[in-house]
């Protein structure tokens, strides 16, 4: 956010609650006394709550240039204060007097029950984290290079979860070798995480920045879950939002960040509601923050390795080792693109070859020539959204046009565009380059030709993420779950209930299957969010 919109937007990040609204919050929380000088919030503080002025003021610090005066009628708190998880500022009291203070719990319950302070404090938080996010102050540096997969990955990781970081380039930052000095970090150990407290991370998984950065809020490994979602793209969120607004228990795990395939999209313009399009990011912030709203609990980073579906309730076993017991399953785990068969490719992946094509990977290739490979939707955006700020794109296409495969809109538009080249009946056969993607081969009719392209973006068709569930449920000879109606004789040999599997239940009671990842699915983000709304029917008839 500038400077000038930060100003503009002050007045609904920071609003003064009337004499009535305070009292209906001070219901919710405690009176305390303050004194001058007293921290009430350390940065990185999970349990933190909320604090409302009634006398006296507080300093909000936020980086070492950034103070913010919270006097009578304002409030503390952003998305982490809802959310349960570290935040970034540290509050001080100013002058001594009374503040009302809420912790997350009453909170949530604060903004899930009265409508005009739910408006007003949900407001103010998201927008308290886009100017956080947007912010060149941030505790969290990450120092790396364009050139290498480990820091694009890492860059996707916090800005596709909305977590405020400084980035520093070690090939064009002249501020990097002073930092790369101070912390005693050669230019090999990149990328590096460096913390508030000067902590530094080398090659850091994103679990490790995740648990460090204390992302995620604390998950109840001991009760038993009315439901656990798996994956929080379209599908898993628009699952939480519907079960934790309608009072179910619902705990979300995602492998790494909020939004799936959808979040790595630069523009949506066929979600119903957005005549104008949308970020996948932005989509998915907006359904990440209604989960939080109606209290569901969502780790991110945290990756789902197996169903244990021998015993009632399940078990989910996680990559780092825990265990949650659930009565219920809903798996969204959608699909991930397919790498074509191409030589060295896997050492491309994140130097040259990318599988997103969003603001982030569009800067690592302004004003140069790229190549899409795919005929689908998918493909078809990265192409459109790539070209307006590259030289030249060339889409790739294995089949003889894209009639077939893309909506008209999508293919009118390339039409359009006299920076895109369509290439049909053409295939990536070999990359070739030194740590960075130099150049391609291609082949066609024609032959094999070779071109100076040094970024290729995959799109190509998509394999569903069903290795975790391991022989647990039913699949299609494709690997996608069946479901309903399509579940065979054969898949419910050991069925036990007297009834029919539900529309989207899995050949497993009680363990339903939404989005892509589901047979017979449509791959779209309407179908995945209408899949996943619709699923929490079944959990509460499985209930
Ligand atoms: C670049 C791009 C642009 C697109 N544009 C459009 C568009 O304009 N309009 C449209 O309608 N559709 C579009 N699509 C398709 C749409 O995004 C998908 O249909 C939709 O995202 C599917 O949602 P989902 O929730 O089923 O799966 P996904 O979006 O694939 O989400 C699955 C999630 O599960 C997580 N996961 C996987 N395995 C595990 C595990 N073991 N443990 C925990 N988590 C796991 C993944 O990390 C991921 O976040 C686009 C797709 C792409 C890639």
């Amino acid at each position: 956010m500038s400077n000038e919109l930060y100003e503009k937007r002050r007045e609904q990040m920071f609003p003064k609650l009337t004499p009535l609204q305070i009292e209906r919050l001070a219901a919710h929380g405690t009176r305390t006394a303050t004194r001058a000088g007293e921290v009430l919030v350390e940065p990185g503080e999970r349990q933190q709550r909320m604090f409302v002025v009634l006398e006296g003021s507080l300093e909000v610090e936020h980086g070492a240039e950034r103070v913010t005066l919270l006097e009578r009628g304002d409030f503390s708190g952003e998305l982490s204060t809802l959310r349960g998880t570290g935040g970034f500022t540290r509050i001080r009291v100013r002058e001594p007097g009374t503040v009302v203070s809420v912790d997350a719990e009453r909170l949530r319950a604060v903004v899930q029950t009265d409508a005009e302070l739910s408006e007003i404090l949900m407001r103010a938080f998201i927008l308290r984290r886009m100017g956080l996010v947007a912010s060149v102050h941030a505790d969290v540096t990450l120092l790396g290079s364009r050139h290498s997969a480990a820091t694009l990955r890492l860059r996707e990781f916090l800005t596709r979860n909305g977590h405020p970081f400084v980035s520093i380039d070690v090939e064009a930052d002249a501020a990097a070798q002073a930092l790369l000095d101070r912390f005693r970090v050669s230019v090999d150990e990149v990328p590096v995480v460096i913390g508030s407290c000067g902590r530094v991370f080398r090659n850091p998984s994103v679990s490790d920045v995740a648990r460090y950065l204390q992302m995620n809020p604390a998950m109840d490994e001991q009760g038993v879950h009315d439901l656990v979602v798996v994956g929080a793209g379209p599908a898993g969120l628009s699952a939480a939002v519907y079960a934790a607004s309608e009072g179910l228990n619902v705990q979300v795990v995602e492998a790494l960040a909020y939004g799936g395939q959808a979040g790595s999209s630069s523009k949506i313009e066929n979600y119903i509601g957005f005549p104008t399009g949308i970020s996948g990011q932005a989509l998915a912030g907006r359904a990440f923050v209604q989960a939080q709203k109606f209290a569901a609990n969502i780790n991110v980073a945290c990756q789902a390795v197996r169903l244990d579906c021998e015993r009632r309730p399940y078990v989910l076993e996680l990559a780092d080792g825990r265990r949650l017991k659930t009565k219920t399953v809903v798996v969204a785990t959608g699909a991930q693109y397919r790498n074509p068969e191409c030589s060295e490719l896997a050492r491309f992946i994140g130097a040259g070859v990318y599988h997103a094509a969003t603001h982030l990977e569009s800067k690592l290739c302004q004003g140069e020539e790229v190549a899409v490979v795919g005929g689908g939707n998918s493909a078809g955006q990265a192409a459109v959204f790539l070209a307006a700020s590259c030289r030249q794109v060339r889409m790739l296409v294995r089949g003889p046009g894209l009639a077939e495969s893309m909506s008209r809109y999508l293919i009118r538009r390339i039409e359009e565009s006299p920076n895109i080249a369509l290439h049909t009946r053409t295939q990536l056969s070999a990359l070739e380059g030194n740590g960075h993607l130099k150049r391609i081969r291609v082949r066609h009719p024609g032959g094999e030709e070779r071109r100076d392209i040094a970024h290729v973006f995959l799109m190509t068709c998509a394999a569903p993420n069903t290795q975790w569930l391991d022989g647990c449920v039913a699949l299609d000879e494709k690997g996608f779950v069946r479901t309903g109606a399509d579940l065979r004789p054969e898949d419910l040999a050991d069925w036990p209930l007297a009834r029919a599997p539900y529309l989207l239940e899995t050949s497993l009671p009680g363990v339903f299957a939404v989005g892509d990842v589901r047979s017979g699915n449509v791959k779209r983000i309407a179908s995945a969010v209408g899949e996943g709304s619709i699923s929490v029917q079944f959990v509460h008839r499985s209930l």
